[in-house]
């Protein structure tokens, strides 16, 4: 008989597990404390690059796994993704494209985009940037994609269960033979793992810039990007071991005006603020099969850092190599 599984956590992590169990025919049901908008996954940015997540080996063979599932979607509209130009930018020197970057086509940026991240006519002398190479990548519009992932579960016979909180994973019905944990931060106390840090971000999101077509991406301190999605634009960011989930306003004020002192604008009106704890895990992603003190089996998923949209289709799939399952 096929498992019935039990997925603990409904943001992007939990929702693509939730989408791959309940299309291959299992009985599947995710419980969650929050959903959607509510969860970091809700706050994130939400680009296709590797960043805060460890050990790289094992991160870029789930990014490229993840990367082609992305680009599928984003050939239907709805689904909320879209391919965008990233332009990553140095401050500092010669920014190096990364090894697994060269067969997605990065290539290094013209001094035409230097001076503020975009076709500009002004003086390369007043130059923000030193450097920097784009490649196209996909862009999760998390007010689409995370209700796009609930309602394809649902469609195919899942369940979402809301304002479920577990206070350790035994607490799942025993009906479910298969546990998996993609309780993202909370894992620290559901499974007492002291390798969680909360690395807190916090974005404003703004209206549309005009001429903005690209994500301005550099990770120099001040780390800053600029992200335009189909309604509104992000503006970030911060990276900071903290967790303080209440946005701050001087730290809005400070990344709406660095972001548009790059970008030459006057500041625009502020029309929102998130703040997410990106579940860093200092030994690196958890995806690992384990037991419960029950007996059933447990493959945790969690830890993904600052690329869990990155990494949750490579991630999802694991499970199945992890669970012992075909696909
Ligand atoms: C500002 C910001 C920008 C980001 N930008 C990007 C980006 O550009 N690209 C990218 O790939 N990633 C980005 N990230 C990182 C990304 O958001 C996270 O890696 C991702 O959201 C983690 O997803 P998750 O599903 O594992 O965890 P979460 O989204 O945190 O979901 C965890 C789920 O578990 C539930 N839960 C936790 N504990 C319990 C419990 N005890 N009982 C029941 N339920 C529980 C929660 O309620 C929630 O539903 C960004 C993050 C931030 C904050």
């Amino acid at each position: 008989m096929k498992h019935r599984v039990a997925i603990v956590g409904a943001g992007v992590s939990g929702l693509t597990c939730g989408v791959l169990f309940a299309e291959r025919g299992y009985r599947t049901a995710i419980f969650a404390r929050e959903t959607g908008q509510q969860t970091t996954s809700g706050a994130a940015a939400a680009l296709w690059f590797p960043y805060d997540a460890e050990p790289a080996e094992k991160l870029i063979p789930w990014a490229l796994d993840s990367y082609r599932a992305l680009v599928n979607l984003s050939r239907n509209p709805s689904t909320g993704v879209s391919m965008i130009e990233l332009r990553q930018f140095s401050r500092t020197g010669e920014i190096q494209i990364p090894h697994w970057a060269i067969p997605l086509d990065a290539r290094p940026l013209p001094s035409s985009v230097m001076s503020c991240g975009v076709e500009t006519s002004l003086n390369r002398r007043s130059a923000e940037f030193a450097s920097g190479f784009s490649l196209n990548v996909p862009l999760m519009d998390t007010t689409i994609y995370l209700d796009y992932l609930a309602k394809r579960l649902l469609g195919a016979d899942g369940s979402i269960t809301e304002n479920a909180r577990f206070e350790k994973l035994e607490d799942a019905d025993p009906k479910f033979d298969l546990v998996i944990n993609c309780a993202g931060i909370g894992a620290r106390t559901l499974v007492h793992d002291p390798d969680l840090e909360p690395h807190r971000g916090q974005v404003a999101i703004v209206p549309k810039i005009d001429n903005l077509s690209s994500a301005i991406v550099c990770d120099d301190a001040p780390l800053m990007y600029a992200i335009p999605r189909t309604n509104d634009c992000v503006f970030g960011g911060t990276n900071e071991l903290s967790d303080k989930l209440a946005a701050d306003p001087s730290t809005t004020a400070r990344i709406v005006t660095e972001c548009s002192r790059v970008l030459k604008i006057d500041n625009p009106q502020v029309l929102a603020e998130r703040v997410g704890l990106r579940p860093f895990r200092k030994s690196g992603v958890r995806l690992e099969r384990d037991r419960l003190r029950d007996g059933r089996t447990v493959i945790h998923n969690y830890g993904h850092g600052g690329s869990g949209f990155t990494l949750s289709w490579g991630c999802a799939e694991e499970i199945f190599v992890l669970a012992g399952l075909s696909g």
